[in-house]
């Protein structure tokens, strides 16, 4: 069985879901398509929450319906009978209907946000899914809500969701597609949540290691991963093979091409990933794979570059100075206590330079360590630079042609050598686009 992902603007107007609907049964085999909302849809939903949480309910209101009109529309392309046009008009009416007492609930708090944000899944899955139906192709809809359980840190339940989604499939062998909501998911108190921004590409490989997938697809508007972010730089082309841990890495530090946790269950379970373009479907688009499956590239030193913005970087001084052992221990148990992990890290024999993206904890975590640290200003509006390839320890000048592309632009913390493919940097957001491009012009040959 395969999972494929289609994201919002796979799914953004009606002619691109009739599109899909053709890539899907193109052949005989079984497949759970796991759908994003609409383009728009989920920023329209927490622009509606914004207004609520304000107590600007008119404005809500206004919203609510702007955004209704815009799926009153869509289906009437969407579906060629009447039948199914009448059916697509339920849903519609059923969700907003929902949203519009979600409005009434006061105070507006997390928890109805999260229910109204959920709405863009609801919506477009089943949309879809009475689509096919009404093409009378064969298919059902699981509902993510039943499966896709999150722990009280905002971690997937990886038992729970393999044993739940096993049971919920195994009556149903018969059917050819199956269409699941991306990105939400349930809590320990059973309220909706979600996988955050962009989590579909999470749930659909968190599916695929649940059901040891042959392939997990994510059908995006671009041909695959490219070698540097391609809304910042011109002439950027896409890698045709990755590794789980170049992909990871990339994930991570920015490529926004993929959710930053997308690889962690495709890698465990060791499933395959492609990345594909459901504008162009005939592109080959990107494998990620182990590394002997996907290391026909991995001679190739320079790989692809990507961009964390948001990131704080704290500089810690010890005040034993030389020789302090146990120092870095300490340091780290504050930052695992509250739950916030380091991205990059440097030291000196008697200082260590963090960074970390999530602040929330940032006022705790500064004051227990100034209980035995001196404590510089932290840094705010940094991005980290990462930079991924094949830098084995015995080549001489990677870390040279790095530096030279970015001779002219600051730069604040560098980490290499943490593996044997990431080369990290740090510095300010306002010289970001400077360093994509420079970096790009340093370090790659266009390739079409
Ligand atoms: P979807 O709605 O399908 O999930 P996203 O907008 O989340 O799509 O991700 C696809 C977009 O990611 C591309 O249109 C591109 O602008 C952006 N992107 C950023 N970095 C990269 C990269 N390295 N390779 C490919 N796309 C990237
Ligand atoms: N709809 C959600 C978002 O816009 C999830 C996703 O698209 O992956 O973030
Ligand atoms: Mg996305």
């Amino acid at each position: 069985m395969q999972v494929w992902k289609f994201g919002g603007t796979s799914v953004g107007k009606p002619e691109r879901m009739h599109s899909i609907r053709t890539l899907i049964t193109a052949d005989d085999s079984t497949k759970i398509v796991v759908l994003s909302a609409l383009s728009g849809t989920t920023n329209a939903l927490l622009s509606i929450s914004e207004s609520l949480k304000g107590n600007h309910d008119d404005e809500a209101a206004e919203k609510i319906e702007h955004l209704k009109a815009h799926y009153n529309s869509f289906i009437r392309d969407l579906y060629k009978t009447t039948t199914g046009l009448t059916k697509g008009q339920q849903i519609v009416e059923n969700e907003f209907s929902y949203i519009r007492s979600l409005m009434r609930v006061k105070p507006f708090t997390p928890k109805q946000e999260k229910e109204l944000v959920a709405e863009g899944e609801l919506l477009s899955t089943q949309m879809f899914q009475s689509y096919l139906e009404e093409q009378g192709e064969s298919s059902l809809l699981l509902p993510a809500l039943e499966f896709m359980r999150i722990d009280a840190d905002g971690e997937p339940e990886l038992d729970y969701i393999e044993r739940k989604l096993r049971e919920m499939l195994r009556p149903h062998n018969d059917k050819q597609i199956i269409v699941t909501q991306g990105f939400i998911a349930r809590n320990p108190r059973g309220e909706v949540d979600n996988l955050k921004r962009g989590g579909s590409d999470y749930t659909a490989s968190l599916i695929g290691g649940a059901i040891r997938a042959e392939e997990i697809q994510i059908w995006t508007d671009i041909d695959g991963m490219h070698n540097n972010d391609p809304r910042i730089v011109k002439n950027t082309f896409p890698i045709r093979e990755l590794t789980f841990e170049e992909a990871a890495e990339l994930a991570y530090f920015g490529a926004k091409i993929l959710h930053p946790s997308t690889i962690t269950p495709a890698r465990k379970y060791g499933v395959p990933v492609r990345l594909k373009n459901t504008m162009d479907p005939a592109a080959p688009g990107t494998l990620i794979a182990d590394r002997t499956a996907a290391g026909a590239a991995s001679d190739q030193v320079f790989k692809a570059v990507a961009a964390k913005d948001g990131i704080t970087a704290l500089y810690i001084h010890s005040l034993r100075m030389l020789n302090a052992y146990g120092f870095l221990r300490r340091i780290f148990e504050i930052f695992e206590k509250h739950k916030t992990p380091v991205d990059m890290l440097a030291t000196s024999e008697v200082s260590v330079s963090v960074t970390i993206d999530d602040t929330s904890k940032l006022k705790d975590i500064t004051d227990e360590l100034s209980a035995f640290c001196d404590l510089e200003e932290p840094d705010y509006d940094q991005t980290i630079i990462c930079i991924v390839g094949n830098f084995s320890a015995d080549y001489a000048g990677i870390a040279a042609q790095v530096l030279s592309a970015l001779r002219n632009i600051p730069i604040r913390m560098i980490s290499y050598g943490g593996t044997e493919h990431n080369l990290s940097l740090l510095l300010h957001s306002r010289y970001k686009a400077e360093a994509l491009n420079a970096l790009n012009d340093g370090l790659f040959r266009p390739q079409n």
